[in-house]
């Protein structure tokens, strides 16, 4: 078959693309390396990489440094990183009781980083789309340049469609099929596309890419607030069904004779591992909040037998759940997340030993429960992941644009 001039040219360039591509995800994923190390993982020729990596330089996407002395014969390679400057993302979360943003550069490396309690009685849409702008605002006015801003990502304590920022039901907040994506776009007035995602999926989001998951493909993290979300990685790939819905844990239905969910059901797996459950079944009012949560916590520390029988049969319905969900996926990594992390050390025993009950064996065998590594920020730093999605997809799309001008200004 023939194949014309152009389309060798069209090919070619594809192929570019896609090599551009797997180089700026590895310096973004895994940090300096040196050519050598970029040649043995993406599988290009040395004259390739190089080649490419004069692209990235020149548009800013990475830099090389001076060669590693490592020790190994051979002459030494230089070590190439990824531009922090050269490629930054705004993150917003919209959490269970705050809001925060940060600016991350291409690498990961967080320049700035703001938590702020969530505005009492003031929860509209409207409301947290300004709140969250000028947040927003204050930290990309702390840049260097805002020029080279390529994205932003958004974390929403709720059900949210990633396609267009459209909550369908988010409890907490009292919203329900809220249009956060226009409303928090005509808020923002950036130019640069704004992704949108549930905070328990950009957390193992986040864990994966940089935390206690990293490297490992099966992932089951839950995120226990007021609600109990849950996010999960399968055969390395984020599972987030049709539209963005899935992972939706906390309304498994588990107990038939349960309490009303906020979902409308009964007896959800939330209602009785949430934080209400537990305040409620250490005697407080559920509706008292975080205060009450830390109290709690420092009286179980303090061995108080109140406190530690309220978290451990919580414990025992966290496992109840827990074992359907091992059963059914067989992650080799659990994490828990937000107050579920801080619950680990009063509900670690008898968590284990309801799954040592419940669990298959041979998924039992293969699976540790831990908590998360990155702390209460694994939403918002997993939304920055998100943000920088479509930019690692195709770097050169960001590479045309500043050569053009980088063209001008020589001109
Ligand atoms: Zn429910």
């Amino acid at each position: 078959m023939f194949i014309g001039r152009d389309e060798l040219g069209h090919r070619s360039e594809t192929v570019r693309r896609a090599n551009l591509s797997a180089i700026v995800s590895e310096l973004h994923f895994s940090g300096p390396l040196s050519r050598s190390d970029l040649v043995a993982r993406t599988g290009l020729t040395r004259s390739a990489i190089r080649g490419l990596i004069g692209e990235l330089v020149a548009g800013r996407l990475a830099f090389e440094g001076p060669a590693a002395l490592d020790g190994t014969p051979g002459r030494p390679s230089p070590v190439v990183r990824a531009d922090p400057h050269g490629a930054i993302v705004l993150a917003l979360e919209i959490a269970v009781d705050s809001l925060a943003a940060a600016t991350v550069g291409l690498g990961g490396e967080v320049f700035d980083n703001v938590r702020i309690d969530l505005p009492r009685r003031r929860s509209s849409v409207v409301d947290i789309a300004t709140v969250l702008a000028e947040l927003a605002r204050d930290l990309c006015y702390r840049l260097p340049s805002e020029e080279n801003l390529v994205g932003v990502g958004v974390a929403v304590v709720g059900v949210v469609r990633r396609s267009d920022g459209m909550v369908s039901v988010a409890p907490n907040l009292g919203w329900r099929d809220e249009p956060l994506g226009e409303v928090l776009g005509g808020a923002l007035r950036m130019d640069v596309p704004i992704a949108f995602a549930n905070e328990a999926d950009l957390a193992v989001l986040a864990e994966h890419r940089r935390g206690a998951a990293r490297d490992i493909d099966d992932v089951l993290l839950i995120w226990g607030s007021i609600g109990v979300g849950g996010g999960l990685i399968v055969d390395g790939r984020p599972l987030i069904g049709a539209a963005g819905y899935g992972g939706e844990v906390g309304h498994i239905p588990v107990n038939p004779d349960g309490s009303p969910c906020r979902c409308g059901s009964i007896g959800c797996w939330e209602t009785e591992v949430g934080v209400k459950a537990l305040l409620r079944r250490a005697g407080r009012s559920p509706e008292a909040g975080r205060e009450a949560f830390e109290t709690l916590l420092a009286e179980a520390e303090g061995g108080d037998p109140t406190a530690l029988d309220a978290f451990a049969e919580t414990a025992r319905w966290l496992g109840i759940g827990l074992a359907g969900i091992i059963n059914v996926l067989n992650p080799s990594l659990v994490l828990l997340g937000g107050r579920s992390a801080a619950s680990y050390p009063f509900v670690r025993s008898t968590l284990e030993a309801e799954l040592d009950r419940r669990v298959l064996r041979a998924s039992r065998r293969l699976v540790r429960v831990v908590p998360t590594s990155l702390g209460d920020d694994a939403p918002l730093l997993g939304a920055a992941e998100l943000a920088f999605g479509p930019l690692l997809a195709d770097p050169a799309a960001w590479l045309r644009p500043r050569r053009t001008m980088a063209a001008l200004a020589s001109a």
